[in-house]
């Protein structure tokens, strides 16, 4: 199965995510695109690799008023966290169709 170099393997389609990384590796999310200006290729600007846990996980979620250029306010990204995890279905398995992995450097941000 694919992976991104580091991190978990993807897992199927369907299956939990993992935090692979593999789709925002390949192509930034919507909200990467209309938040952060990111270009239809990947990878993300907001993908983050969480060296405890061993894998990626979204910025936007983690600590969006980072990548927003925002002053720094845990409450702000708590809601806006919270917010960009439910437009995202965090959670609700992996929705990326198992294509050949994309091909990566380390990430911009982490
Ligand atoms: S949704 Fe799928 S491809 Fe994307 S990080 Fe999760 S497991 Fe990996
Ligand atoms: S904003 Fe988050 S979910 Fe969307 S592509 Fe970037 S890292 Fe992935």
């Amino acid at each position: 199965m694919a992976g991104v170099g580091r991190g978990p393997e993807k897992p199927r389609f369907g299956e939990p995510c993992n935090g692979c990384g593999y789709c925002c590796a390949l192509q930034p999310c919507a909200i990467a695109q209309e938040y952060l200006g990111a270009e239809d290729v990947g990878p993300c600007p907001a993908l983050l690799f969480d060296h405890q846990d061993d894998r990626f996980r979204c910025g936007m979620v983690v600590s969006p008023t980072r990548f927003m250029f925002l002053p720094p306010d845990a409450e702000a990204d708590l809601i806006l966290g919270t917010m960009f995890a439910e437009m995202l279905a965090v959670g609700r398995g992996c929705d990326s169709e198992d294509f050949a992995a994309p091909e990566t450097e380390e990430p911009a941000h982490g």
